[in-house]
């Protein structure tokens, strides 16, 4: 069983021509209103890509989270575990320019409602072999809490720490796969490029570390050294959710299709330039027998 415990939240994607600048206002495309939040995201795709998950997140008690679990529901996840925050449900705003780059602002309280407690009673119910995974939503003292407890439980713990917290690099040392594009992987290690960040990431106790390139691929570093997987050469429309896909991909691979690191990276790399290619978050996540043709 795979637990995803992150956020969910109602997206709200407009296009711009240009980033706005401190003080102006510009005009945007009509919004399109989605399910988001990276652990609602990495959730779906880790379901369509087989494994057995179990999502627990915070919403509020509002039109929002009664949307939000509607729209969980009909992904075919079980929302009896969502948890109601006395806040308003979370909320992103993603800005998408003609070259399908984005900016996103997101509110974070209901998730942040969400307690060390909680999180280790949760972890509590899962079985040596498990596997938890969680982003940079929660709080830092839940999300080291809910490592902490898997790691003396035996569990399998990954961590794609995104938006990244001044505090995550104190959890390095517990976690089993961590996920980071270059930027955080620059913020966490202190190094420059991807390769040396890596190699410092794995130094700080990390067993398996991916940092992910955009549209150039992704490297691997675990025990057996450095590698680095190509992405497919694609037509960009929208980059947004390319980091999930890939992070949804890769654990069901790694743990539910007990694939080595690298065949998993590769499926997680072909998944995402399928969702590069297409506009939106949840409507651009690869399909069921999209992910399982890759997979094959
Ligand atoms: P996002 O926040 O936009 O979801 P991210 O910043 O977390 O993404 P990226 O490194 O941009 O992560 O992308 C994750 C993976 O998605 C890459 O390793 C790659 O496999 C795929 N990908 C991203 N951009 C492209 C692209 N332009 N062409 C092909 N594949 C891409």
């Amino acid at each position: 069983m795979l637990l995803v415990l992150g956020n969910a939240t109602v997206d709200e994607a407009m296009g711009v021509e240009t980033w706005p600048s401190p003080g102006q206002t510009i005009i945007a495309g009509a919004p399109k209103r989605d399910l988001g939040g990276k652990g609602a995201n990495q959730a779906i795709v880790a379901a369509r890509a087989g494994a057995d998950v179990r999502f627990v997140a915070a919403i509020g008690n509002d039109a929002d989270g009664r949307w939000v679990a509607d729209a969980l529901a009909s992904e075919g996840l079980n929302v009896d575990e969502l948890m109601i925050a006395a806040t308003a449900t979370d909320r992103s705003l993603i800005f998408i320019d003609p070259n399908g780059e984005n900016a996103i602002v997101s509110t974070v309280n209901a998730s942040l409602s969400i307690k060390p407690d909680t999180v280790e009673a949760l972890v509590g119910d899962l079985a040596a072999g498990d596997q938890i995974l969680m982003q940079g939503n929660l709080s830092l003292d839940a999300t080291r809490a809910g490592f902490a407890a898997a790691r003396r439980a035996g569990i399998h713990t990954l961590f794609n720490p995104s938006p990244l917290h001044a505090g995550h690099g104190e959890l390095l040392g517990m976690v089993d796969v961590l996920v980071v594009n270059e930027g955080e992987a620059r913020s966490l290690s202190q190094e420059f490029s991807a390769v040396a960040s890596a190699k410092a990431l794995r130094d700080a106790g990390v067993r398996e570390v991916i940092v992910t390139l955009g549209g150039r691929g992704a490297v691997f570093c675990d025990a057996s050294g450095l590698h680095h997987v190509s992405a497919d050469t694609v037509e960009v429309v929208d980059t947004t959710g390319a980091g999930d896909t890939f992070m949804g991909v890769l654990a069901a691979g790694l743990f539910t299709h007990r694939m080595t690191g690298i065949a998993a990276l590769r499926a997680a790399s072909l998944a995402a330039a399928i969702t590069v290619q297409r506009a939106g978050t949840l409507a651009s996540f690869p399909a069921r027998n999209e992910i399982a043709a890759i997979l094959k």
